[in-house]
Order: structure tokens, then sequence, then C-alpha cells
């Protein structure tokens, strides 16, 4: 066991930071005292990359993102170069809450994030962790992760940072052009429709889906991933909405995918 005064929080991060990333470094504070110590990690882990996709191209701006660490008080930035032996050959994996949503749309992805979080964890040793809720399925498997192999780390989650118009903050929304960052919104505005016909009464699962699929199909570019309603403890796809359901989306914008949820019940 590591000698410490205060806490350790740790903050994993790909870079490109943005205020989301601001955000939970404020909890992270929050949660670490003034004499605990905040860490951000920074990998663009190719582990959670499929093939295909935008590993090579995802923002790298180095030099902004140790200014942003600087400034908004951290006291460790780990951005390891590599993380993985040419030959290494164990990963961790869920099995269970991983299978439908992102995990199904991106197989292979959330081993990635389960291997390198839990090296992080091991090389790290910080007593929490935080997480935003944009990124629920990830959320949800890293809690079940630590839950299930005895990580001695508290799991912090972080309720999602939006733009003015109701768009989820990413480092991916900077591939947006103008037109198609116009229509990004749309997610969020999809979403707060759905909200607003489950709280006017309307239970049915695939009537709320329709609405949702019919205001994005309206937007320019726009093209759907997967849109479900599930149970936020679980994961699992609902029929009927009940206590706890939540609303996850993936929407290609152009070529750039973005997902987000909401909280319907
Ligand atoms: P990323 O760098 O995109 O892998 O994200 C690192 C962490 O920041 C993850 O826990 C994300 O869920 C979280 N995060 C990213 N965007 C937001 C946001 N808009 N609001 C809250 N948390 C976020």
């Amino acid at each position: 066991m590591r000698e410490r005064i205060g806490k350790s929080v740790l903050v994993p991060t790909m870079g490109a930071l943005h205020r989301g990333h601001l955000e939970l470094i404020r909890v992270a504070r929050e949660h670490a005292g003034k004499d605990g110590e905040v860490a951000v990690s920074i990998f663009v882990n190719p582990l959670q990359f499929e093939p295909g996709s935008d590993f090579e191209k995802y923002p790298r701006p180095e030099f902004a993102d140790e200014k942003f660490c600087e400034n908004a008080g951290v006291n460790l930035l780990f951005r390891p170069r590599e993380m993985y032996f040419d030959d290494h050959s164990v990963y961790v994996e869920e099995t269970r809450l991983s299978e439908g949503l992102c995990g199904a749309a991106r197989p292979g992805h959330f081993r990635g994030v389960c291997t390198v979080v839990a090296k992080l964890f091991n090389l790290l040793a910080p007593n929490a962790a935080v997480f935003g809720e944009k990124d629920y399925q990830q959320l949800a498997i890293i809690r079940r992760m630590v839950r299930d192999l005895n990580f001695p780390i508290e799991i912090i989650g972080v309720p999602t940072v939006r733009e003015a118009d109701g768009l989820a903050l990413s480092s991916r929304n900077q591939y947006l052009t103008a037109e198609e960052r116009a229509a990004a919104p749309v997610l969020y505005r999809a979403m707060t429709r759905v909200k607003e016909m489950a709280d006017r009464g309307e239970n049915s699962v695939s009537k709320l889906i329709g609405a949702a699929k019919n205001l994005i199909a309206s937007a320019k570019g726009a093209r759907i991933d997967y849109i479900s309603i599930v149970d936020r403890k679980n994961l699992q796809p609902l029929e009927t909405l009940r206590p706890n359901a939540l609303i996850a989306l993936a929407v290609f914008i152009g070529k750039t995918r973005l997902i987000d949820n909401l909280r319907l019940t």
C-alpha cells in the first residue's frame, strides 16, 4: 500500500481536452480535497478503436492539453507513449453489459477500454476515478469491472456537459463541418422529445423510438447507428417504459459518430 496524505483521484481521458473533461477534473478535485492529488491520464488507446475507425486521425493537441491541465490545477499528467508489450496477450473483458448498444456496434471496444483502465488503475493506484455519464455504458462497465475484480477504487460518475444548444461536448465534435455542427443538436432534441412524450404518459418504447427516429431522419446528413431504451441498471432493452429507463443513441453526422443518452424516468 502506498502512503498518502490526501486522496488520489484519477481522470482517464484520450486528450483533446474540453469543458466536459474540465468538469471531471473539478469533481476529482472536490473528492481529492486540497491535500489530495488529481491525476489526468491521456492515452489514445489503440485497443478500443475497431479496424477502420478514427484512431489515426483522433486529435492529439499535446501542448494545448498540457496547458489545459496546468490551468486546471492537475497535479499529475500521465501521458504514456505506449501501454502494451508487442506480444501482450492478456485482456480484461466484461461480458454482460457490453453486449448491446456501443458494444454491439463496436466489437472489441469495451475489451479495449477495460484493459487500458485496469492497467491505469494498477499503474497509478488511485483511491477514486472519475468518468462521464456521456459514455453511460462505459461507466456502467467500469463499475462492474471494479466490483467483479475487487479494485479498491471508488468510481464517480459526472453528468454530461453540453453546449447551449444541447450538443454533448466531445473531442470528436471538432471533426464536424459548420453544416454538420448545425445538424448535430438533433441527437439531444430527439432525446428530449422522447422525454416529453414519456412525461406525458407515453410508455410504448416502439412509439418513443419511432418519434426519435423520425426527428433524426429529418436532419441533413444524419444516419442512425442505434437508438435504444434500456434499463439503467442492467442495460437490457425495455419494451415498456418503467422506472430507471434511459435512452441511448449513436448517430453518424456525416462521417462522425456521436453518442449521447438521457435518463427518461
Ligand atoms: P474521452 O477523452 O472522450 O475518452 O473521455 C474521457 C472521459 O471524459 C470519459 O469518462 C468521458 O465520459 C468523459 N466525457 C467526455 N465528454 C464529456 C461530457 N460532455 N460531459 C461529461 N463527461 C464527458
